[in-house]
Order: structure tokens, then sequence, then C-alpha cells
């Protein structure tokens, strides 16, 4: 199985995932591989570091686009068709939805266009399983101020306008894609999103 997780800036996805992995291991059919977008390669994490460089406020939108479709297509060959041909499941914190929902919608690019380039990029690999980790994303925003004051991510340093587009463009992905993406309330307690995801889960793959 090829699982994302989605859901705006200070969602708690890292954290969550974590937890899952701990709770589900010793249960699930396959080993787990944790992975990340923008990352999960060498040569991805380094294509990351250009993208999230605060010096780098200059990009335009096309080129950053691109950098996250170029990131997406080594993490897809070289980290997550290997594990999945392994029989590993795999979890991704983040996929191609999010280029969809910032890139699409947060940069005004289109959501076709993004869906063109990295279907090219990807070889048309798609996550079976989405869990969107829904909440404002202001709060969001407020939970990563009070973790990481001195933050260093460009993304994150966007304006509350392009998170809250970002934010729609999340609601429009999970209105057109309800089979895939499962919607989990992150705004509750990091133990209640973890028995929330834990259920989707397990529905999800048999045990
Ligand atoms: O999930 P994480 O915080 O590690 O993501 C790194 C940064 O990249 C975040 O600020 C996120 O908003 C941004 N991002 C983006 N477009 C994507 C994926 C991530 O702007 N397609
Ligand atoms: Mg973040």
């Amino acid at each position: 199985y090829f699982i994302s997780f989605e859901g705006p800036d200070g969602a708690g996805k890292t954290t969550i995932i974590n937890e899952l992995v701990q709770q589900l291991s010793s249960k699930t059919i396959a080993p787990i591989l944790v992975t990340r977008e923008p990352g999960g390669s060498k040569i991805s994490e380094n294509i990351r570091k250009i993208i999230l460089d605060p010096k780098n406020k200059e990009m335009n939108a096309e080129t950053e686009a691109l950098l996250y479709a170029a990131a997406r297509s080594q993490h897809v060959i070289e980290t997550i068709i290997p594990a999945l041909n392994a029989g590993k499941i795999v979890f991704s914190d983040r996929f191609i939805d999010s280029s969809l929902a910032y890139q699409g919608i947060g940069r005004d690019l289109g959501i076709d266009e993004i869906k063109q380039i990295n279907e090219f990029a990807t070889r048309h690999i798609t996550p079976d399983l989405t869990l969107f980790f829904d909440i404002d994303p202001l709060k969001g925003l407020q939970r990563i101020q009070k973790v990481r004051p001195e933050n260093e991510d460009r993304l994150e340093q966007e304006n509350n306008l392009f998170h809250q587009k970002v934010y729609t463009g999340y609601k429009q992905l999970l209105s057109a894609y309800p089979e895939r993406i499962k919607r989990v309330d992150a705004e509750l307690s990091i133990a209640e999103v973890v028995s929330q995801s834990v259920k989707i889960l397990e529905e999800y793959m048999p045990h």
C-alpha cells in the first residue's frame, strides 16, 4: 500500500506519522517505510534545501512547481517504487496533493497544469489512500510559531492569504476524490488524531 499524509503546515503530520508507526508496526502485514516530501532521497533532499531556502525569495512559481515535481520524480523512482516492489507499506509525509494545493491553488498555477507535470514526474503513481489532516491553516501556523519560532522555511513564512488558498485547494481535492482522501480532524489532541487515523488505516489494510 502507498499511503500519503496531507494537510496545512502545523497540522501535525510528522508527529502523527511517527505515532502511527509505533502503534501499527507490530500489526501490519508488511514493514512500513516512512518517507517525506519534499525529500525522500538524497537528490530530493538537496532540491528541498533549494526550495525552502529563505534566500531564494525571488523564485518564481513555475520554477518552484517544477522543482517539487523533480524532487518527487527522484523520490518515486529511487525510494517509493522499490519499497512497494519489495512488498512494503509506504507512508509518505506529503505527496502530489501538496503540489495540487500549494502550487496549483496557492500559487494560482492551476490544478490541471500541476497534475500534468506531476503525472509525467511520477510515471502516474498515485497513493492508494490519503489521510487529510484538517486544521484551520491559521491555527496550524500558530502551532508552528510556538514550537519553531525561528523557522527557516520560506513557505511557512508566506502570508496568511496564501495559506488560506492552499487550504481551499485541499478542500477541493477532498470533494473531488472522496474514495481516496479521508479527512481526519487535526484540531483534536494528538491521541485523538492518532486513534481516528488508526481506525481509517485498519479499515483499509487487512491485518
Ligand atoms: O511538510 P513540511 O513542513 O516539511 O513541508 C515543507 C514546506 O514546503 C512547508 O512550508 C510546505 O508548506 C511547503 N510545501 C509547498 N508545496 C508543496 C509541498 C510543501 O509549498 N508541494
Ligand atoms: Mg511544515
